[in-house]
């Protein structure tokens, strides 16, 4: 007996030191461009984490083990680590998550399971200090359910998993408290810091793996699977699509592949989705800092509840849906009709997320608006550049969104996901919020206004920006009347006439 334990002691202090060796990160260089080699230097108390997982149908999902060597942040000690398990919200349909036999450096430990598994709370032994480190050990297994989430941590009936928020992420931590608030409303399950990632992963070895960063290896182990290994450096939600049958068409953007995995049925709709995800990934590397990665994956996903994409770290899922309407249409015909719009538009949005919140980080649970209305301004600006007149007045689709809330009270752009109903999050969120951006636009000018989003980006690369941030750049950029007009009408919702939105979406 205390043989075995003094072993176990040993394993987690051997794999503590593997972790913090300058060494372990070099593995994951190969999957950053030089820009995210120098993003490495912005946050050097990243936590490192290694997955070790098998794909087991019969689960059905993914089982293995974790270690993740967490550095506390600061500025204060901790009493505790806060894990948020996602696929355990009941939103995920009865997908899960279960952690067991966990350890911090080594030692047994009881999780304490908060909001029905959906947080996992770690006690230290005594508070860890701002720069202290801790690793996190656990077998796990990530189970996926009929409908998941919007299709996430699902399969389709023809076999194409789709694994998303499938491992505990170490939440993010304000002004001395562990940010707790449950998934809700539409929002994205995702509230972490930057973290870096090395995967392994045995799957059917006719199976396709998309995922972030860069595949490092692939070995057939003999039995009918092949082992995988993904270097993830500097990604925020881990999201892996393991599926069969799977082709894939290629772009390059400036040394950036980019790869649609899609069914063969749907090849002219996936061109014309990556596509639209290499437009805004060019304009958005140029006007925004340079995308980090080396890959980009974009994947024909199973997605459910009329969801047309979804964001993660390298990689965007395109729901099938989309894909399919668009059928057999040439894709070097613009997007005119309203379903090659819908596709070039969501292929477009998934894409500027890589932005916000993934490059910079927000609480998309809490603060939708800081990522979402400004990506939706995004996807509308990389329309407009691409085909401009050629679809017709590429803004007005940001009105008719934003006009759908005018029979109500207006609400407020800065509440949280779980205020608004499905209509009023689309109105608010996405219509009105990517206005206010227009606004802004129009005001300040071109070159000033996307000189202003290059300061935001720049200041919060791979960092974490709250609301306070933003208003703090609101008045760096905008005179004292156009920030008091932003915060009345667009931000609150006071005082804001059709004409206002009308009039913001006119070209400047
Ligand atoms: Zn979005």
């Amino acid at each position: 007996m205390l043989r075995s334990c003094l072993c176990l002691c040993l394993l987690g202090l051997v794999q503590a030191a593997d972790l913090t060796d300058p060494l372990w990160l070099d593995r994951l260089r190969p999957a950053l461009t030089a820009a995210g080699e120098q993003d490495l230097a912005r946050v050097p108390q990243a936590a490192r984490g290694e997955l070790d997982l098998d794909l087991d149908p019969a689960l059905p999902g993914l089982r293995g083990t974790m270690t993740l060597h967490w550095t506390n942040p600061g500025p204060d000690a901790v009493p505790d680590v806060l894990l948020n398990c996602w696929p355990n919200a009941r939103a995920f349909g009865g997908a899960s998550l279960t952690l067991s036999e966990v350890r911090l450096d080594g030692v047994p430990t009881e999780p304490l399971s908060e909001g029905g598994g959906e947080r996992m709370r770690l006690r230290l032994p005594q508070p860890l200090p701002a720069g202290g480190s801790v690793v996190i050990t656990a077998k796990l297994s990530a189970i996926t359910s009929a409908t998941g989430y919007h299709g996430l941590m699902t399969r389709s009936p023809d076999g194409v998993w789709v694994f998303s928020a499938f491992t505990p992420e170490v939440s993010v931590r304000i002004a001395g408290a562990w940010r707790e608030d449950p998934l809700a409303g539409m929002a994205d399950a995702l509230r972490t810091r930057t973290a870096h990632w090395l995967l392994r992963l045995r799957v059917p070895s006719a199976a396709a793996v998309a995922g972030p960063g860069s595949e490092l290896e692939r070995r057939d182990l003999g039995d009918g699977r092949s082992e995988v290994v993904l270097a993830a450096p500097l990604v925020r939600n881990l999201c892996v699509i393991v599926g069969e049958g799977l082709v894939q068409t290629k772009r390059d953007v400036d040394g950036v592949q980019l790869r649609m995995w899609h069914r063969p049925v749907v090849a002219l709709a996936a061109a014309r989705s990556i596509d639209a995800c290499a437009a805004a990934m060019r304009r958005c590397s140029a006007a925004f800092g340079a995308y980090p990665w080396r890959e980009f994956d974009a994947v024909e996903a199973p997605l459910e509840g009329g969801v047309g994409g979804v964001e993660a770290s390298g990689v965007v899922l395109i729901g099938r849906d989309l894909c399919e309407m668009v059928g057999e249409l040439d894709p070097s015909v613009p997007p005119i009709g309203l379903t090659a719009r819908m596709l070039v538009e969501a292929s477009a949005h998934e894409t500027c997320h890589q932005w916000w919140h993934l490059i910079v980080g927000s609480d998309t649970m809490l603060h939708p608006w800081l990522d979402e209305s400004l990506t939706n301004w995004a996807g509308e600006w990389v329309m407009e550049g691409e085909y401009g007149a050629v679809i017709g007045p590429v803004w007005s689709m940001s009105v008719f969104t934003a006009m759908a809330e005018r029979q109500r009270p207006r609400q407020a752009l800065t509440l949280p996901a779980g205020a608004y109903d499905e209509l009023a999050y689309g109105a608010v969120v996405y219509g009105r919020g990517a206005l206010m951006y227009q606004r802004l636009r129009s005001q300040l000018g071109e070159a000033k206004f996307l000189a202003a989003l290059r300061e935001w980006t720049d200041t919060h690369r791979f960092g974490w920006a709250e609301p306070v941030d933003w208003q703090a750049w609101l008045d760096r950029h905008a005179t004292p009347e156009l920030a008091a007009e932003i915060r009345t009408k667009w931000l609150a919702g006071e005082a804001l006439t059709p004409q206002d939105l009308t009039g913001a979406s006119n070209k400047p």
